[in-house]
């Protein structure tokens, strides 16, 4: 592990148990965060993305099951650890930003309140000082006319002023590693630029990390260090943001590029990856994106290709890129 990495993720598996059968929603993902970076995890709905990052403080709800791997933050395997310990993480030194905020703000109790409540359940502030503490933390995040909105409740806040309010609740006790999961998705297209640069604001000011979990290729171009891409439960290929949208490596990264307008090009022809996610109860043998991939060998469809890592520290789970190390 580099001495920079704030967390480390070994051999995930998250599996859901329904009487369809069994979702291997995450299978076997690796990766880690470094601090003061945002680092992204991308893929389309169902890859996995968003109860990778619920796993990481253990937000599974049941059915669902971590059932393999290790999670380390600042070395310590969360998976291991106590309930009562992560607790104390959890809201503390990971928070969470989801993607509809009014289900993350309680309607019965001001926005004040509510960030005043989560430095104190942290002991991070007594109560006198966690008021005094919420003025500043609405003009972080520039809420306007921040001492009426502290009294206001969330029906009398627009949407962005309550993703405001959620993202004041996470900064709130200074966490290490800020997890946001689609943040500007239920947002207004004019809002959602100006919450995600407050996001890159505020890693700055409170010397954070974030974890942007996001479909959207051009969020990610705009704010990202390090993306990681998804497909089906698996790491498909991590690599700096510049490399993954300059030259990507993966069939599936290839394909997801083409599918969308490329923010770092200016010509380009959209065109669709053929075929359809799998089916994540009877998911393809071998490299699961074989039945899809142009470049699919015989290999792809009998063995899982490894992660490997290729230059300039980037990683990629493929057969063309096996092959070429071995
Ligand atoms: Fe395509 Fe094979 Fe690479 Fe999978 S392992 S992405 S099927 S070439």
């Amino acid at each position: 592990m580099a001495d920079n990495t704030l967390l480390n993720v070994e051999e995930l598996k998250v599996y859901f148990y329904t009487y369809a059968g069994v979702v291997k929603a995450v299978d076997g993902v690796s990766f880690d965060v470094r601090r003061g970076e945002v680092f992204s995890i991308v893929g389309e709905t169902g890859s996995g993305k968003s109860v990778t990052s619920r796993a990481l403080t253990r937000l599974i709800p049941s059915p669902g099951r971590i059932v393999g791997g290790r999670i380390l933050f600042e070395g310590k395997n969360l998976l291991e650890m106590p309930e009562e310990e992560l607790r104390k993480i959890r809201g503390k030194d990971i928070a969470y930003i989801f993607q509809d905020p009014s289900s993350s703000l309680d309607p019965l109790f001001t926005s004040g309140y509510q960030i005043a409540e989560t430095m104190t359940v942290h002991a991070t502030a007594d109560w006198k000082n966690a008021w005094k503490r919420v003025i500043e933390i609405l003009k972080d995040v520039a809420m306007p006319d921040p001492h009426k909105r502290a009294k206001s409740y969330p029906h009398e806040l627009s949407g962005g002023m309550k993703q405001r309010v959620v993202i004041g609740i996470s900064v709130s006790n200074k966490p290490k590693l800020i997890i946001a999961d689609e943040p500007t998705t239920a947002l207004d297209v004019s809002v959602q630029a100006q919450i995600l640069k407050l996001l890159l604001d505020l890693r700055k000011k409170y010397d954070t990390t974030v974890m942007l979990i996001t479909h959207n290729l051009g969020v990610v171009a705009e704010v990202s260090d390090r993306v990681l891409v998804m497909y089906a439960g698996r790491v498909a290929e991590i690599a700096d943001v510049y490399s993954l949208f300059g030259e990507p490596l993966h069939p599936y990264t290839i394909g997801l590029l083409k599918a969308v307008p490329n923010p770092l090009k200016r010509i380009e022809r959209i065109e669709p990856i053929p075929g359809s996610v799998p089916d994540m109860i009877n998911v393809p043998s071998g490299c699961r994106f074989h039945p899809r991939c142009p470049k699919a060998m015989d290999i792809c469809k009998r063995e899982q290709p490894p992660l490997v890592q290729i230059r300039g520290g980037r990683s990629v789970a493929c057969w063309l890129y096996a092959e070429k190390n071995s």
